[in-house]
């Protein structure tokens, strides 16, 4: 139910996604869902308002088919222009993970923007210039803002001392099928130089190609601190994902939204990995790896002080919470 209408300065967290898949799941997080402003003519964006904790929330998600760096930075900018008192963004949605021995990551499993060896956290693989020698990456993408880098501390830190609360709010899913871990599928990897046979399943492909791993518990969830790449085209193709993450320095997955943000909308990137990036890469686990990056993104909000707003009121004056 919607119970408020709040003023627009009184949200201060912008979270952005890219499909509606990612949008549901951010709803679903939502502890209260507030009541939509009117529709501003001169604004593109569509608006989810609500608050998560002490936070008042916006979110928008891309316009239908049109993904890419460029479509997230103008939604961000629109975003940013309306609401003026945001602190901090958050770009959450799924990703396509980047498999090796250490960090051994898995579908369903969160990736957070950290930086790390030299990057910010985002690195941007198809931006810069042919040069003689090669290829030359220019772009200089900024680090996630410092108030959200220090949450990131606290959580690490919380999860030494006791339990993640990231099950506990991917278990507010658990009334909606659609998002079920075994809804899913397996969670299979083939060999890096083995493509896939047609088809919209594996079912075709040879499972002597498959690569063999030590086996997790099937609710386990883990999350993974580092780089993430980002670039305009979707990576479908194994060899070409390890070459680009040997490169880089080893990245954690792949997306296409980020290098659109960094550098005008300070944000963290959180990702729930739905594929390995390569040509085996199907939907099957979209929707509960949107649900994983927004129960973490519940998670990290519920350690970040609200902002120093002494009261928030609705437009009807009526105090509603104190922060
Ligand atoms: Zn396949």
């Amino acid at each position: 139910m919607k119970r408020h209408r709040l003023h627009s300065e009184d949200y201060t967290v912008g979270w952005v996604c890219a499909l509606p898949i990612e949008l549901a799941a951010a709803t679903i997080m939502l502890d209260e869902e507030h009541e939509d402003f009117p529709q501003d003519n001169s604004d593109g964006n569509l608006y989810t308002l609500g608050r998560i904790s002490e936070h008042n929330i916006v979110i928008a998600c891309l316009p239908a088919g049109q993904t890419g760096t460029n479509s997230a930075a103008s939604v961000a900018n629109r975003m940013k222009s309306k609401f003026s008192s945001i602190r901090f963004g958050l770009l959450v949605g799924v990703g396509g993970g980047v498999p090796s021995a250490e960090p051994n990551i898995r579908l369903g499993d969160v990736v957070v923007s950290q930086p790390l060896l030299g990057h910010g956290g985002v690195v941007q693989y198809d931006f810069g210039k042919t040069t003689p020698s090669g290829f030359e990456r220019t772009s200089f993408l900024n680090t996630p803002p410092m108030i959200l880098l220090q949450a990131l501390t606290k959580l690490q830190a919380n999860h030494h001392i006791s339990t993640s609360s990231l099950t506990r709010y991917l278990s507010i899913f658990s009334d909606l099928p659609k998002f079920a871990r075994n809804n899913t599928g397996p969670d299979i990897l083939f060999e890096s130089s083995y493509n896939h046979i047609e088809g919209h399943t594996c079912e075709r492909c040879s499972k002597d190609r498959l690569v063999v791993r030590t086996s997790r518990s099937s609710e386990e969830i883990m999350v993974h601190y580092g780089t993430i790449a980002s670039g305009n085209q979707v990576i479908r193709d194994g060899l070409q994902r390890d070459r680009l993450s040997s490169e880089l320095g080893n990245i954690l997955c792949f997306e296409m939204e980020a290098a659109g943000l960094m550098n005008s909308f300070s944000c963290l990137v959180i990702r729930g990995i739905c594929d390995y990036a390569d040509s085996h890469k199907n939907k099957k686990w979209q929707p509960y790896a949107a649900a994983t990056a927004a129960a973490y993104t519940k998670e990290i909000l519920s350690v970040i002080p609200a902002a120093e707003v002494a009261t928030t009121r609705t437009v009807d004056g009526a105090a509603i919470y104190v922060c």
